[in-house]
């Protein structure tokens, strides 16, 4: 790993046998990777970001090969040159049996004793040992702990790496050779010095004052039908660490004891720690008896495991002399399984039973929450110890003007470096990060069908469905996954099974009671909300806690949380609480989340239970759209717009209006204030919500006869809840119709469906139709630049989290005329915010159509979808 003391002389620097044999030609490449930094629970991967690691590709004119990870450049650049050596044909510069020899010498000489190194705190430590074992060190701890050791066995007899007893015979058969200065025990297999350390090295390993100190740490029975069970390890100064996890694994000492590698994140300490297997011939690995194998804990180190087996989080470190630990409870073995889906991925990263399953599509940036789809990706594949994806991105033709597009391809590799995936995206997005990350999340949801075909046989899922973007090879990955379905056998088809228990299919409509005083504020699609929320495993009145968050933010409408979350949120007010229920997730989730796993045990296996949701809304913050429309705009860009329309109805001499998503009826509101020839107004949207809050303020107008409303000639309103895609029957024959700031809230295609719609079918004279101009973005987004400094194709947000799409005036302008000449219309332009002619244009852009031919076909006068929400008629007709 690293080059110490002494042994510089011996060792060969791989990267200086490279660097004599290749010069200039050959070329290293480190890059920076990630870590996932852990808050204290081992082997979790949290959103934030932990110390770099760096990775080094070393090309050479006839191949080229990758670094494992390391904590440091040159350390990657020297594991990269150590892998080039090894693929050489060349015989090894030093004959391997030599090195080990030299090696292990170094290892055990008095230098190494007070190098700070994973393995010095093992001799240390050793030398506490009581009776007969006082100073041995097992084998098995050597290859685990120096990974020069370890690569030198490897390099004398490849594929050992996965077989513990050989490497421990090569290493006893080296240390043979040094019997001067080793003493082998072959029944203990350990090795001890025969010379005593030097006085200086006992004083300073004696124990003055014992600390006791306890760990906990949890049994995983080989049996998958036995519950994984805490224990708790007596770690105090004055013994051997890996003597009491023998105790706890039934055999006498440390040197029966078989590690695993780290499970968990890169430079975690987290191991499986087992005993030697069963078989009578030793030498025989092979033959160990399949039906001892351990699948669970298998499945997380990737490696072979038999018997029980211990997880726990400790062992000496780099950089300290004390022996580090860490509590592994139910919960980590939990999150460590989660972690190797990439919907648990997801979810652990967000510490939120109620986040939703990972999105099958990523929107932009500032919606997501939790760890971006690549950053799964690439922990997924680290998880399996696959290489790391590779992405590439080109630039693809723009489809609307001339900017530049990106798209983007990702392949994904066995460890043998077969080609397991390879998705070229046909999607262009204006950020190449973008279609990175929509390119990593199209992946994982082909990962994720895989996976839910291996756990269910019987579906039939056609993996190569759209065989252009997509190419897959499933048995380049099917070895690594071997265990995944008796792993897994609890969680299904890792999708949210939340049914509402009240036995609505839909499951955005689950049941709930909503308490407390409206505030009157609440949140719309777009919103950023705040809640608190506890989570409960319950049983007929019997209730454990399982999470509780103080402060949980997300935006409505993102799908960022469970749909019946997201259902009950908008319907609550600043304030409110509500309580649902949902069936039981997996079981995995539950223990992942947090509870005492004893309680939450017994709950379950009485079976019953369900999962009770308490939250309150603690905060909304309204839309990005809405806070720079006050504050960049006197008026407020939502009045100017309004007044716009009301003094284009003014001029009209229309007597039936349309509001097509009229929102809280800010525009009918208004209109209200004035006289004008309007004798019915209807209002149409699709969130209930805000046509409550209409019907209020136009109730209080019109019911109370306020003064302005005695001049107008208002005989009925209505409000109705329905999509402006489809048609009604009973905003037939309108002959004004309005439509602010909507069409950018429904997909492209549903707008023209829209614009269609209402210029064949309901034919008023007058379409009033606003939506935002993205050009102006850039002057919303940069309130405090001058106009020169402003670089007018600088990508921008979209103002909105709910909007599909912001047009630019050209956008806008073609996609109208063109909705005008099919239908027979005249179209203006103009808008509102910003000046006439100046760049880039009004902030809010508006289309007038006029209607050029007189009144058209019938049409069917039953076709009544909407839902009546608020009716009004004048009592003085
Ligand atoms: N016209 C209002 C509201 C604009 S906000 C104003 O100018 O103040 C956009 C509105 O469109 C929201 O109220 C939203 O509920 C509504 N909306 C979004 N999609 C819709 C659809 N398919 N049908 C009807 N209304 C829709
Ligand atoms: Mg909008």
């Amino acid at each position: 790993m690293t080059t110490e003391g002494s042994s510089k002389k011996e060792v060969v620097n791989p990267k200086a046998i490279i660097h004599k044999r290749f010069g200039d030609k050959a070329r290293y490449n480190v890059e920076e990777i990630q870590e996932f930094s852990s808050n204290g629970t081992p082997g979790l991967a949290l959103p934030q970001k932990g110390p770099c690691l760096y990775r080094c590709t070393l090309e050479l004119p006839e191949f080229s090969v990758m670094s494992d990870i390391r904590k440091r450049k040159k350390d990657a650049m020297q594991s990269a040159a150590e892998k080039a050596l090894e693929k050489l044909t060349d015989p090894p510069v030093e004959d391997p049996w030599d090195q080990l020899v030299s090696r292990l010498s170094y290892l055990f000489s008095d230098e190494f004793y007070s190098i700070c190194h994973p393995l010095s705190g093992h001799f240390r430590a050793a030398l506490n040992r009581e009776g007969h074992l006082n100073g041995f060190v097992p084998i098995h701890i050597l290859p685990i702990y120096d990974s020069k050791l370890f690569n030198i066995c490897k390099g004398i007899k490849p594929g050992v790496e996965l077989k513990p007893l050989e490497v421990t015979s090569i290493v006893m058969d080296a240390a043979t050779r040094l019997s001067e200065t080793l003493f082998t025990s072959k029944e203990q297999v350990s090795l001890r010095r025969t010379s005593p350390y030097p006085t200086e090295v006992l004083q300073s390993v004696e124990v003055s004052c014992k600390q006791e100190t306890y760990v906990k740490a949890i049994r995983i029975p080989y049996l998958v039908e036995k519950n994984v069970e805490p224990l708790t390890l007596d770690v105090s100064s004055d013994k051997y660490y890996m003597d009491a996890i023998a105790r706890e694994l039934g055999v006498e000492d440390a040197s029966k004891v078989f590690l695993s590698r780290s499970v968990g994140k890169a430079s975690s300490e987290t191991r499986f720690y087992f005993c030697a297997p069963k078989s009578e011939d030793e030498t025989k690995e092979d033959s160990q008896d399949r039906a001892f194998l351990n699948v669970r804990a298998s499945y997380l180190s990737g490696q072979d495991i038999y018997g029980d087996a211990v997880l726990a989080n400790i062992g000496y470190l780099w950089k300290s002399f004390d022996l580090f630990h860490e509590d592994v409870s139910s919960r980590t073995y939990y999150r460590l399984i989660m972690n190797k889906v990439p919907t648990g991925i997801y979810k652990v990263s967000r510490e939120a039973v109620l986040a939703a399953e990972l999105p099958a599509r990523f929107g932009t940036r500032s919606n997501w929450r939790g760890l971006f789809p690549r950053d799964v990706l690439c922990m997924f594949c680290r998880q399996h110890r696959l290489p790391e994806p590779v992405f590439s991105s080109t630039v693809a033709n723009g489809n609307r003007g001339p900017e530049e597009t990106f798209r983007c391809e990702a392949k994904i590799f066995s460890k043998g470096q077969d080609l397991i995936l390879h998705y070229h995206s046909q999607e262009s997005f204006k950020k190449q990060s973008d279609a990175t990350q929509d390119t990593a999340s199209k992946v994982l949801s082909c990962l994720n069908v895989y996976l839910k075909k291996l756990n269910n046989p019987q579906m039939d899922l056609a993996m190569n469905g759209n065989g252009l973007d997509l190419e897959f090879y499933p048995q380049h990955i099917s070895k690594e996954m071997r265990y995944f379905s008796l792993v897994h056998k609890s969680w299904p088809c890792f999708e949210a099974s939340s049914k509402n228990l009240l036995g609505v299919n839909d499951n955005t409509a689950c049941s709930y009671n909503i308490e407390g005083p409206d505030s009157e504020i609440f949140a719309s699609s777009g919103c950023l909300v705040c809640v608190c929320y506890s989570v409960f495993l319950v049983k007929e009145g019997d209730k454990e806690e399982l999470e509780k968050h103080e402060e949980f933010e997300f935006e409505l409408g993102s799908e960022a949380v469970i749909p019946e979350l997201e259902a009950v949120v908008a319907q609550m007010g600043v304030g409110q609480s509500a309580r649902f229920r949902l069936e039981l997730p997996p079981h995995e989730l539950i223990f992942a989340a947090n509870g005492d796993p004893a309680r939450v045990l017994s709950l379950l296996s009485s079976g019953g239970c369900s999962l009770e949701y308490t939250t309150t809304l603690l905060r909304v913050t309204e839309p990005m759209e809405d806070r720079m429309e006050k504050a960049q705009f006197s008026p407020s860009l939502s009045k100017q717009r309004v007044q716009y329309a009301v003094d284009r109805i003014k001029e009209s001499s229309a007597t039936f209006l349309v509001d097509f998503g009229c929102g809280s009826g800010s525009l009918l509101d208004s209109l209200l204030d004035y006289p004008t020839s309007l004798e019915r107004i209807v209002g149409v949207d699709i969130s209930t919500k805000a046509l409550a809050r209409a019907a209020k303020s136009l109730h209080t107008k019109l019911s109370n006869n306020a003064v302005p409303v005695k001049s107008s000639h208002i005989k009925s309103a209505l409000l109705l809840d329905g999509s402006i895609t489809t048609f009604d029957s009973r905003v037939y024959g309108c002959d004004i119709g309005t439509c602010l700031e909507v069409i950018e809230h429904v997909s492209e295609d549903e707008a023209t469906v829209f614009g269609n719609m209402v210029l064949s079918s309901f034919c008023p004279k007058l379409l009033i139709l606003s939506t935002p101009n993205y050009e102006y973005n850039v002057i919303l987004q940069n309130p405090e630049e001058d106009g020169e400094a402003i670089n007018p194709t600088k990508p921008c947000k979209f103002r909105n989290l709910d909007h599909k799409f912001e047009w630019t005036r050209k956008q806008f302008e073609a996609w109208a005329s063109e909705l005008a000449k099919k239908h027979n219309y005249s179209v203006e332009f103009s808008g509102v915010g910003g000046t006439e002619g100046v760049e880039p244009g009004f902030a809010s852009q508006i289309a007038v159509f006029r209607r050029a031919c007189e009144f058209p076909e019938d049409v069917d006068m039953a076709d009544v979808p909407y839902n009546v929400v608020w009716d009004w008629k004048s009592t003085n007709m």
